[in-house]
């Protein structure tokens, strides 16, 4: 290897597969850049505390640039990519900058989809980013303060009305946490509106919730969501998100708050590279994660699919992110070493898990099925765990030690309010 002019590999995203591949390398003799949009590592699984007034930002979030202080061969650039030139090997940034590689990794994730309905995002946001997670805290807490100071009564019904699409984990812990903050945490605060009487909506098309989970943990989190008081709606998908609220199936529901938590679209690396996407838009790349005629350039973690999970595609979570990372670190570090051959990836999965409120969760590591409050305990010291450095463990763990024992939710803040009055648009 040469010293004077090291290999230069390009991260391009430091989430969870990102970080992992810079984890790898430690001490690998590489000079590496980290590109991400934003400038700090985000803890997806629990942004839905922040939407609903349980963490704080601070708590999940992490500077990127923090995170690698140490490491002196690596550089963290804030940039958006918008393209790869795959014959002169530059990553291209929306500046009109370029980062020159050796080898490439795209770990960009991935974004909420609306299933060709883009035009319903500005009425039923979905939850990716800090700025997604504080912007739904606000439509939430912002709809009960108007409520308390509406005096038509349909119209403080759609503003106490709020509307989850999507019963996978998200949308089912979204919903456990808004129906425990508005029939739980907020009653005494409010004196013209019962928030104990917020009805909480919670659509799925399919015929369960938590359809990657066995039915039995289906029906064990359907009834645990209803007893928090969850309406739940199978069956019918929502066709249509406008100002006034959703048309489910053919019925019209008055909300003033609509969260998407239906569907994922990868991040355009596809497009970049000039590649094939399954429908996802995920880039479909070669056993060993690289793509298809370009050994030196990878793509791991939601932008990618692969099939290496016992022949079955590889999920989009965390572990399978962080797995392809590191796996990706091996193989460019056998490639150093002047091995030609890259080992494939194989995933090893260890469980899925979803929590229902603040005292029920269900596991299911495949060998045991766990569920209710052994189940969630497991889940929060799983997540305690996961977090990055001994600050945010122990911040976290005493935000939810705060609320379970007095049900006060600190973070109910409402920032970035505008007050002028807004004309109401049609729907769409
Ligand atoms: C609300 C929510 C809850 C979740 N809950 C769980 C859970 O409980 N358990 C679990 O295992 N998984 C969960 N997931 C899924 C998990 O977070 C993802 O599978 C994981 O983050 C994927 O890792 P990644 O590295 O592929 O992408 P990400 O972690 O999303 O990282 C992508 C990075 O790329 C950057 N980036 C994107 N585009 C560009 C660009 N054009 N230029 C520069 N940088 C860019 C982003 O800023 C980001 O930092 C959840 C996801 C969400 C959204």
């Amino acid at each position: 290897m040469n010293e004077a002019d090291p290999h230069h590999v390009v991260i391009v995203g430091a989430g969870f597969g990102g970080l992992a591949v810079a984890h790898g390398l430690a001490g690998a003799g590489v000079r590496i850049t980290i590109v991400d949009q934003r400038n700090h590592h985000l803890f997806q699984p629990l942004l839905y505390q922040v939407g609903t007034a349980t963490l704080a930002t601070s708590e999940i979030a992490w500077p990127i640039r923090h995170l690698v202080r140490a490491r002196k061969e690596i550089t963290t650039l804030l940039g958006v990519v918008t393209g790869v030139d795959i014959e002169t090997h530059r990553v291209l940034l929306e500046d009109g900058a370029e980062v020159s590689f050796d080898t490439l990794v795209i770990a960009t994730g991935a974004r909420h989809a609306y299933f060709g309905h883009d035009e319903w995002e500005p009425y039923a946001p979905g939850l990716k980013t800090l700025e997604d997670a504080t912007s739904i805290r606000r439509r939430i807490l912002l709809s009960l303060e108007r409520a308390e100071r509406e005096t038509d009564p349909a119209r403080r019904a759609a503003l106490l009305t709020f509307v989850i699409v999507g019963g996978g984990p998200t949308g089912v812990e979204l919903a456990g946490a808004i129906a425990e903050l508005t029939h739980q945490n907020l009653p005494d605060e409010f004196r013209q509106i019962d928030t104990r009487k917020a009805r909480v909506l919670l659509i799925e098309a399919g015929p369960r919730i938590l359809p990657s989970f066995t039915p039995d943990l289906s029906t064990y989190a359907h009834v645990a969501l209803e007893r928090l008081g969850v309406e739940i709606q199978l069956g019918l998908p929502v066709s249509d998100c406008n100002a006034q609220g959703v048309m489910v199936g053919s019925r019209p529901v008055a909300a003033d708050v609509v969260l998407w938590a239906a569907g994922v679209r990868a991040s355009p690396a596809a497009a970049w590279l000039g590649l094939p996407a399954d429908n996802a838009g995920r880039v479909k790349v070669e056993p060993d994660l690289s793509v298809p005629g370009h050994p030196d350039i990878f793509v791991i973690g939601d932008t990618a699919t692969v099939n290496a999970w016992k022949g079955k595609p590889v999920p989009g979570i965390a572990p399978a992110a962080k797995q392809q990372g590191l796996h990706t670190a091996r193989n460019i570090r056998r490639r150093l070493r002047g091995h030609h051959d890259s080992q494939p990836f194989h995933y090893k999965h260890s469980g899925n898990l979803a929590t229902i409120g603040k005292r029920s969760a269900v596991i299911d590591f495949g060998w045991i099925k766990i569920r209710g409050w052994l189940a969630w305990w497991i889940w929060g010291l799983a997540h305690i765990y996961f977090l990055i450095g001994l600050r945010n463990r122990l911040a976290v763990a005493l935000s939810w030690l705060w609320i379970y024992t007095t049900g006060n939710r600190s973070a109910c803040l409402i920032t970035q309010v505008d007050h002028r009055p807004k004309a109401r648009q049609p729907p769409a």
